[in-house]
């Protein structure tokens, strides 16, 4: 049967102490030894089980781990405080001074400041292509590339990365596939399809409820025990971990992701649908013209759709200022950054999470200063909110 990532994280979950149904939140820090020789034998990660101190392991992150871990079918994971906590940890452990990345140009814009502004500091050099084109990304591979970095659906273009032929072409050079799966979760498993290292920001459809930032590093044992690592492991000198409270927060909110992913998905398909029969293009993979729409397809878990996020086109970023104001004001949603809560979220791209990238880059990203995303919310009546979309559309 096909690995389906709701039944694996329905077979993770059991009982916690004293048989609640939920685990503890654990509420320490540090965690006591029977003797030295046990300390000094945790230490060596000679002892099973036994947790040393919350920089590396609690009892709340190690479950929350697991159940991501058994979510994307990968070994293991580690959970950050943030999605770029989750990156930049990554990309630090996997590159030394000297080693170059590929990375996609259409990222979100924290991911492209750090791997554009933050990594000369440490002699890492970045090309940036379109990795929805392969013979792009091979064009670019040097002797000294370590990594090649994607988003499976981009940020805002909402491109879709072929991940199978990706980590083909990856596996022949020797070096590591880096996926983030913010925006599709449970849509995608990219460490099903090749991929080497899955990241997220859990701030987004993961948690669901914008209450926190979190992130997650999703790996083989080996690359997360590296980042683990008390003497050179990038996560533990860091020191970037997850609060316990939120990680215990996370894992409940897991079990709902599911259901939240296929009402988000079929609210945004609808609205797209909408959109387009009003004469108003927009950008949707699920769309049947969409020319990412056959990979998606082939690549996806269908039960999820095609996701929750939708851009349509202003033209201007004054057009899109009014018409977000005024979706605002008519109950919409919020002018927010951000995505994958319940609530609709809509944003001017451009002027907001991809301004990081210069003007000139956006260009050839082919994103509008007029693109307004959305990230569509579990909103009960739909039709009624296109309509309330439609009305604010035709005012501006
Ligand atoms: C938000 C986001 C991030 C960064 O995550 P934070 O939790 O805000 O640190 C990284 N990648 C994508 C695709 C995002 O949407």
């Amino acid at each position: 049967m096909k690995f389906n990532p709701a039944i694996a994280l329905e077979r993770v979950h059991h009982l916690g102490e004293h048989n609640g149904v939920n685990q503890a939140v654990n509420d320490s820090a540090t965690f006591a030894f029977e003797n030295g020789e046990a300390m000094t034998a945790c230490f060596h990660g000679e002892l099973e089980g036994a947790f040393l101190y919350s920089r590396h392991w609690n009892p709340s992150t190690y479950s929350l781990a697991k159940a991501l871990a058994a979510m994307e079918n990968t070994e293991a994971a580690w959970v950050t405080g943030s999605g770029m906590a989750a990156i930049t940890n990554v990309i630090l452990q996997l590159c030394s001074a000297g080693d170059h990345i590929v990375a996609s140009r259409t990222v979100y814009g924290g991911s492209y400041a750090f791997m554009k502004n933050y990594l000369p500091k440490f002699n890492i050099e970045v090309t940036f292509v379109d990795t929805t084109n392969l013979a792009e990304v091979e064009n670019a591979l040097q002797k000294n590339t370590k990594m090649v970095y994607t988003e499976t659906m981009n940020n805002p273009m909402l491109q879709i990365a072929d991940i199978p032929s990706l980590s083909k072409l990856t596996k022949q050079q020797n070096i590591k596939l880096v996926v983030d799966n913010t925006f599709t979760p449970l849509i995608f498993s990219p460490a099903v399809l090749g991929a080497d290292i899955v990241v997220y920001s859990m701030t987004k459809f993961i948690n669901g409820k914008n209450d926190t930032t979190a992130g997650a590093i999703c790996a083989n044992e080996e690359f997360i025990n590296s980042l683990l690592d008390l003497n050179d492991g990038t996560s533990m000198l860091l020191g970037g971990v997850l609060d316990s409270y939120r990680a215990s927060n996370i894992q409940k909110n897991l079990y709902t992701l599911p259901i939240r992913m296929k009402q988000h998905s079929n609210n945004a398909a609808y609205l797209s649908k909408r959109f387009n029969d009003m004469g108003l293009k927009s950008i949707y993979p699920g769309l049947e013209d969409n020319p990412y729409h056959q990979i998606m397809k082939d690549t996806m878990n269908e039960k999820y759709g095609f996701g929750g996020m939708i851009a349509i086109d202003l033209n201007t970023a004054e057009r899109a200022s009014k018409f977000m104001a005024m979706m605002q004001e008519e109950g919409v949603g919020y002018l927010a950054v951000s995505l994958g809560y319940f609530r609709t979220l809509f944003s001017n791209s451009g002027k907001s999470t991809s301004s990081e990238v210069p003007e000139e880059d956006q260009k050839k990203m082919g994103l509008s200063e007029g693109l307004v995303r959305f990230s569509v919310g579990l909103d009960e009546d739909i039709e009624d909110t296109f309509q309330t979309i439609e009305k604010c559309f035709k005012a501006v």
